[in-house]
């Protein structure tokens, strides 16, 4: 069957180069321009993943993204043109499965679009996690190697274990795992997650488990062994 791939985007030109490179990757694409036929589309006919852009006329992407997680799970990957903006739409916790800053090429899109619905069908096929976090004892487990941790870097794990496939901003990242609430900065939390990632490199070259989400932050994510 045919995957099919709502573009939400008011700027028609920028819509139908998109929706040219989605087909060409072997996608069914349909687009809408008005924020306000979102909702009735995607009930009557819901699409395999909906782009959806956050400025819109008629009605905002905000809006239209917290009425679809009211009653639809199906992938969402938001774009906004001020990537200021992707902290503090991270931060409302919409529930969208990515989010890309413009100006992005097109290629970029169908990549990060096939990386989503790989994402989907992996979380569907097996979700158990290989890695054994052991916040008291402040250790994380693979099968039978373990390897210490510090105390910020077992919090910034227990973080992003906490949902697997979402992305936490750095800020939030801070906010979480960060119990004496000292003062630190991105790059701070650039070479903790640094020196964490070496450590599960350790125990599994190929885990490769946190992934950075350029510009945006940081999410947790154990590639299935089968898959590779
Ligand atoms: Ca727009």
């Amino acid at each position: 069957m045919t995957e099919r791939i709502l573009i939400v985007e008011d700027e028609t030109r920028l819509a139908r180069l998109l929706a040219d490179y989605l087909r060409a990757a072997g996608f069914a694409t349909e687009q809408l321009a008005d924020g306000r036929e979102v909702i009735a589309q995607v009930r009557i006919k819901p699409p395999t993943l909906i782009l959806l852009d956050l400025m819109l006329p008629g009605r905002d992407g905000l809006d239209i993204c917290r009425e679809l997680r009211s009653f639809t799970n199906l992938p969402i990957i938001m774009t906004t043109a001020r990537v200021e903006e992707i902290d503090r739409l991270l931060g409302l916790e919409l529930g969208a499965d990515d989010y890309i800053c413009k100006p992005y090429s097109p290629r970029e899109v169908v990549a990060r679009v096939k990386a989503v619905l790989r994402r989907g069908r992996q979380l569907d096929a097996a979700s158990t996690t290989r890695l054994q976090l052991d916040a008291d004892r402040l250790r994380v487990r693979l099968d039978e190697a373990s390897v210490e941790l510090t105390a910020v870097e077992c919090g910034l794990l227990a973080t992003l274990m906490s949902a697997p496939g979402r992305i936490f901003s750095r800020e939030q990242l801070i906010e979480r795992s960060y119990r004496d609430h000292r003062i630190v900065s991105d790059r701070t939390i650039d070479s903790h997650v640094k020196k964490l990632r070496r450590k599960l490199a350790a125990l599994d070259p190929t885990l490769e488990s946190i992934q950075s989400v350029y510009g945006v932050g940081y999410r947790y994510e154990e590639s299935n062994a089968e898959c590779r």
